[in-house]
């Protein structure tokens, strides 16, 4: 990551416009002390995903320690992990990673930062929709609405066949017996 005090270059970061209160906002809404992190690059150097990343997982933890939350509000990488906890396996102190992503997500949702990855936050939208509508994804439901989103029909069409033959695509929902406590989890969600 290169640094400037000024914003001079696309490539370089204006570190002037740093939010010194947003590690500890991030560590507070994560539960996760970014302090230990030793920048060791272990997370980066495991993450099956880091090459479609703008920022790789250990210097999002630097973004954020530095206070340059626009910078990691914006980032590619926050929406592109996946949640495997590999990053976090690997980690001599066992940083949750993928809970500082999810409390980065949820402050760019809230705070209205322009999304580097829609089509994710649009996929994440439609999982959720299911679970609340049923209590459990109903896959084939989710990559309908999905397309019908991103008016997109034909892109994926050869794996979903695929799936279709190996019975992994369900035409009807099935749904939870306990819809009372699902309705009871989402009534206290917050609107993405
Ligand atoms: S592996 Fe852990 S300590 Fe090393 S850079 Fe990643 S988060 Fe930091
Ligand atoms: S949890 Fe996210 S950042 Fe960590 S290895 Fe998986 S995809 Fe990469």
């Amino acid at each position: 990551m290169k640094l400037n005090t000024s914003s001079t270059s696309s490539n370089l970061i204006d570190i002037s416009r740093r939010d010194s209160s947003f590690v500890d906002r991030i560590k507070r809404r994560s539960g996760v002390n970014l302090d230990l992190c030793w920048h060791c690059h272990s997370c980066a150097g495991g993450c099956p995903f880091v090459t479609a990343m703008d920022y790789p997982p250990n210097r999002v933890i630097r973004l954020v320690q530095l206070g340059l939350k626009k910078e990691a509000l914006e980032s590619s990488g926050i929406w592109i992990c996946v949640g495997c906890n590999t990053c976090s396996v690997q980690c001599p102190n066992a940083i949750d990673i993928p809970a500082v992503n999810d409390a980065l997500r949820e402050m760019a949702i809230e705070e209205g930062v322009a999304v580097a990855e829609p089509n994710i936050l649009a996929f994440h939208r439609e999982v959720l929709n299911s679970i609340e509508r049923y209590g459990r994804t109903h896959k084939f439901e989710i990559m309908l609405r999905y397309k019908l989103r991103r008016r997109d029909w034909f892109s994926d069409m050869a794996v979903g066949l695929k799936m279709f033959a190996k019975r992994k695509l369900e035409l009807l929902p099935s749904r939870s017996r306990d819809m009372k406590i699902i309705k009871g989890l989402f009534g206290h969600k917050q609107t993405v």
